[in-house]
């Protein structure tokens, strides 16, 4: 009688260390440009069909050696994650709402059809490592250590198939604000070119998902925009590498919060998420900062550039923003749209009540000065 194959699962406790001779020198946080110093370790683990996923390691900063037929560089079966771990006011380091990054990440291996791995074991790996380099968690406010945690397809064949071997590494780096000074954003609307379309892979975290953005982007730079408005039609998704939303007034003197749902097309960002549920618990179980005292209510559904300029128009339209990782809360100024830009209400410091609001809370939430939900924890 044969033993059914059963490939290793991915265990945390089998966690082996390898240090470094020598630790880099941490840069003072105001010399910090996004991605370009990596912490000393990186955390790797591999799988194969045969042995399923190997003993992570925690090893030195390094870089990978890899066949050139891996399928990752052919095939793009790479899927990765962003998120933050801050230095609260007690000097403990926290992450934000992680188990939903690795979920994101768990979906992602999936519609990639990459092993699949033990959600609570990578969560307890990524913990680990913060835990070894939280020497490189900046202190200042605004100030964060940005984790990236990649899978990548490594089945060493040109065959055009599903990678069945694997790499999983998380690799992190100090950063600094994304705004130095208060700004509000401007964006191009893009509809030619489009990041994502109905059955796609817009709703996954897939490294194939930015590869088609990059020179809309740049297109966008050369036109003097931050940032493309991605549109499907004329409906508004999303903005460069964030969820977008809008703030309308009601009759009733009450706040809409409107922003796309989740239909295949648009990343299911955790701060997004995070934006949902403070608005929705505004003011019955908390009190957002300098919010004026309204209810604020929240909409999942579609609107268009039509919509957008309509509403601008009327004075309905109190602030757009865009939410994401490495922004938080970024207010928009203008829309590029056919050629005309539409400028949207100017606020004083940029931001407006509630933009301003989400961006306080969701920081102080992030960097425990404030306890919610047990969004924040290590
Ligand atoms: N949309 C896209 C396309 C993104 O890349 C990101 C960044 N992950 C987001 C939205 C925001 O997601 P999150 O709030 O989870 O960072």
């Amino acid at each position: 009688a044969t033993i059914a194959h059963r490939p290793a699962a991915l265990d945390a406790s089998k966690l082996k260390y390898t240090f470094a001779d020598t630790l880099k020198p941490v840069p003072p946080p105001e010399s910090l440009v996004f991605g370009q110093v990596m912490t000393d370790y990186m955390l790797v683990a591999n799988f194969d069909p045969q042995n399923g996923w190997s003993a992570p390691e925690i090893k030195p900063y390094a870089p990978l050696t890899l066949d050139p037929t891996s399928s990752c560089f052919h095939y793009c079966t790479n899927v990765f994650e962003g998120m933050k771990a801050f230095l609260g006011p007690d000097g403990k380091a926290r992450l934000f709402r992680p188990e939903l990054n690795v979920a994101r990440l768990a979906r992602s291996a999936e519609r990639t059809a990459l092993p699949p791995f033990d959600e609570k074991a990578v969560l307890s790996l990524i913990k680990s490592l913060v835990k070894l380099e939280s020497r490189w968690i900046p202190k200042p406010s605004g100030y964060s250590m940005y984790i990236r945690p990649t899978i990548i397809g490594t089945r060493p064949s040109i065959g055009v198939t599903a990678s069945d071997s694997a790499m999983l590494f998380v690799v992190m780096t100090p950063t600094g604000p994304y705004f130095r000074t208060p700004t509000a954003l401007s964006l191009l609307a893009v509809g030619e070119s489009v990041r994502s379309w109905p059955g796609g892979t817009g709703g996954h975290k897939l490294g194939a998902n930015y590869a088609s953005g990059f020179l809309p982007q740049q297109m966008a730079a050369q036109q003097g925009y931050q940032q493309c408005l991605w549109l499907i039609g004329e409906n508004v998704t999303e903005a460069g590498a964030m969820n977008f939303f809008v703030v309308l007034k009601r009759d009733d003197g009450d706040l809409d919060l409107v922003t796309p749902p989740l239909d295949g097309t648009i990343l299911p960002g955790l701060t997004r998420d995070s934006c949902l549920s403070l608005a929705a618990a505004h003011p019955s179980k908390t009190t957002l900062h300098g919010l004026p005292n309204v209810r604020l209510h929240t909409h999942e559904r579609p609107f268009t550039m039509r919509d957008l300029a309509a509403w601008c128009a009327d004075g309905k339209l109190l602030e757009a923003f865009g939410a994401g990782t490495a922004v938080i809360i970024a207010p928009v100024g203008r829309i590029g749209y056919e050629g005309k830009d539409l400028v949207l209400p100017q606020h004083k410091g940029a931001y407006g009540p509630v933009t301003r609001a989400l961006w306080e809370r969701i920081v102080d939430i992030q960097q425990g000065r404030v306890e919610w939900e047990g969004w924040s924890a290590l």
